[in-house]
């Protein structure tokens, strides 16, 4: 089943009378439920824009966008949609609202109206997935910026979304807090089956998820298996993206005629194809 199912969309911000900004241009996707979809493009290609016609924040100028069947168009059942796509963001400043960290995973399930009980369950079962349990007491201000992104995610699986939207949630991370947070992503995907989509502009990011889906100029221009994505280095250059080193190295070797492959992702993988070859 789809979780998530857009067809024709467009939307643009109107600036002024003569103004406007097209930022998603005729976009059909569909999002298999479970999945971990990664989206790439440069700036200003329209990926949050997209990221908020998802969750119903921004509803399209044309077409449809439907989650789990229900047309976020629909006022009445706005909240459904909501509720089932959850979204963080890229700042984990900007997300936390309790100074206590058990009180701030528990803010979103109380919007929602969860019982009592089911709260305190739920604060626990969501601290636990991100690896948190232990600072339920805590204050989340002294947390580095790895832990305060793993926050923001329990607040939002704190109310069961079954599709879970990153919205370059790492790029404000270094290395370890980025790791610490994709971490969390893919053991959400694959122990809870939760729907990721992951937007981000590491490319390292991009090839462990199940499929990627490239953007410029508000439009989808490839879509598919990462390493085939990554094969089409041509076209990734003229979306304004860059290759994995490893990637770019195998495609110049391929060039002079030593035959490596195209779909090289990582360092490991070079020496791998390189060795037989010496
Ligand atoms: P991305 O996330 O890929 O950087 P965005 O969806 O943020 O892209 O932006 C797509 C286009 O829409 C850009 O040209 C951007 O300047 C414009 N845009 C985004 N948000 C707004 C807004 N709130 N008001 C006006 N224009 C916006
Ligand atoms: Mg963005």
């Amino acid at each position: 089943m789809s979780a998530i199912e857009l067809k024709n969309v467009s939307f643009s911000y109107v600036l002024s009378e003569t103004e406007i900004v097209r930022a998603v241009r005729n976009v059909s996707l569909e999002i298999e439920e479970g999945s971990f979809v990664a989206i790439v493009g440069h700036n200003g290609s329209g990926k949050s824009t997209l990221a908020k016609l998802l969750n119903g924040l921004l509803i399209p100028d044309k077409g449809t966008v439907k989650v789990f069947g229900i047309d976020t168009k629909e006022k009445s059942t706005i909240y459904e949609v909501r509720k089932n796509v959850g979204m963080v963001f890229q700042n984990p400043d900007n997300q936390m609202v309790a100074s206590i960290i058990e009180d701030d995973i528990a803010f979103g399930p109380e919007n929602l109206g969860v019982k009592r009980e089911e709260i305190v369950e739920r604060v626990d079962w969501a601290l636990s997935q991100v690896g948190m349990l232990e600072h339920k007491k805590g204050t989340p201000f002294k947390l580095s910026g790895g832990q305060k992104q793993r926050l923001a995610i329990a607040g939002i699986i704190a109310m069961k979304p079954k599709v879970l939207v990153l919205d370059e949630s790492t790029a404000m991370l270094d290395p370890q807090g980025r790791a610490e947070v994709m971490r969390v992503a893919h053991e959400l995907n694959k122990k809870e089956g939760m729907t990721v989509i992951c937007i981000t502009h590491y490319m390292e990011e991009a090839l462990e998820a199940d499929r990627l889906i490239v953007m410029s100029d508000g439009k989808v221009v490839l879509d598919n298996i990462p390493k085939l994505v990554f094969a089409q280095s041509k076209e990734l250059l003229d979306y304004k993206l860059t290759v994995p080193l490893a990637t770019q190295a195998a495609i110049e070797l391929e060039n002079l005629g030593i035959s490596v492959g195209k779909d090289v992702m990582n360092k490991e993988e070079l020496v791998e194809r390189l060795c037989p070859l010496l």
